[in-house]
């Protein structure tokens, strides 16, 4: 079979050009080979969470690889058959577990038997997925495709102690649904959750109380919660707010740092929340770009998106690679409308 090149400069130039590549690859059975990896990067090259994202690639199909080693910046991936079991991965760092079980996942659902994948490392970071994400927005959509799978969120990792662990267990799919959100209905509930780890229990309290008026105005009473966890799982700070929309959920972080104050945190979110309410759009910037993957492999769907990163666009150039599929953007009024049919 043809190796597909890829160029991780291109677009966006990040990670996500890796991960999508692997997943696509065990997938389709294609073999690929990328050059200049995460160029676009302040440290470009292979780091610890996409060496781990490749090792257990690697391990799950059973492939030849060459340049996994920490700071390459190129790679040969020639995948093998997807074997479902129970597999084990540290990133040694706060890399991120949720982006390795991204990159793993799907090509999980197409093996033979059940799986069980454990990761430990980051499992709320900036700049990735935090787990309660994957558990509130992006899970439940890939349930409605027809996926069966659980995340279970065992300890939380911040940056930079890491530690976190998180597990996914998969079953075989039988077949994959397309996934249409036309709408996303009437908003049902916003909550807040103040996640503090090390870090004084005020912190979360004044975070919660300035989320609440900078959102009163947009979204309503907005329910809140402390989860006050032990020192050990920290420190750390992440302020995450859901909304429940009666045709989805999104959920929107922002991280707490040392010498920020909390009222800047809130703030940040509160901004971030209010322009996708008013965008009246079903899905915010992450989880557009990382739906684009399973829709491709179902071969149809569409959704409507409050942004357009480069992040989606440069995913679509590499699914567009691997899949003979075209994905098409509109603009609407307040909005984009990704489609694939
Ligand atoms: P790098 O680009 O440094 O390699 P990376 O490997 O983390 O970093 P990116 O290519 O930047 O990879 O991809 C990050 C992914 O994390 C994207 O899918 C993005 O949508 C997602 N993401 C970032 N922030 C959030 C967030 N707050 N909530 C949900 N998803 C997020």
């Amino acid at each position: 079979m043809n190796m597909i090149e890829l160029d991780g400069s291109q677009g966006e130039g990040g990670g996500q050009i890796l991960r999508t590549a692997l997943t696509l690859s065990m997938i389709t059975g294609t073999p690929f080979r990328i050059e200049r990896i995460r160029a676009k990067r302040s440290k470009p090259g292979l780091l610890r969470q996409h060496l781990t994202a490749v090792k257990a690639a690697a391990e799950i199909c059973g492939a030849q690889v060459e340049g996994a080693e920490a700071g390459s910046l190129s790679l040969s991936f020639v995948p093998g058959r997807i074997r479902g079991g129970d597999y084990r991965y540290a990133i040694g760092t706060a890399g991120s577990c949720t982006l390795v079980l991204q990159t793993v996942l799907p090509a999980l659902w197409f093996a033979d038997a059940p799986s069980t994948v454990t990761l430990s490392g980051g499992t709320h970071n900036s700049a990735a997925p935090p787990a309660d994400f994957l558990q509130r927005a992006w899970l439940p959509l890939m349930l409605r495709m027809g996926v069966q799978m659980e995340l279970e969120l065992l300890r939380h990792g911040f940056y930079p102690a890491g530690g976190g662990e998180l597990q996914a267990r998969v079953q075989p799919l039988k077949a994959l649904q397309s996934l249409h959100l036309p709408e996303r209905g009437e908003l049902l509930q916003a909550r807040a959750t103040a996640i503090v780890a090390g870090v004084p229990g005020d912190v979360a309290k004044r975070e919660l109380d300035t989320l609440n008026e900078a959102l009163a105005g947009a979204l309503g009473e907005v329910a809140g919660e402390i989860r006050g966890l032990s020192s050990r799982e920290g420190p750390g700070n992440a302020l995450l707010l859901e909304l429940q929309y009666a045709g989805a959920t999104e959920l929107f972080t922002a991280f707490g740092e040392k010498g920020l104050p909390a009222q800047t945190v809130a703030c940040r979110l509160a901004q971030e929340v209010v322009a996708f309410h008013r965008s009246n759009s079903a899905v915010g910037e992450h989880l557009a770009d990382q739906l684009l993957l399973p829709i491709a492999l179902a071969g149809a769907g569409s959704f409507c998106t409050s942004t357009l990163s480069s992040h989606l666009q440069t995913n679509i150039e590499v699914i567009q690679k691997f899949l003979p599929v075209e994905f098409s953007i509109a603009a609407e009024a307040s909005a984009h409308r990704i489609a694939l049919s």
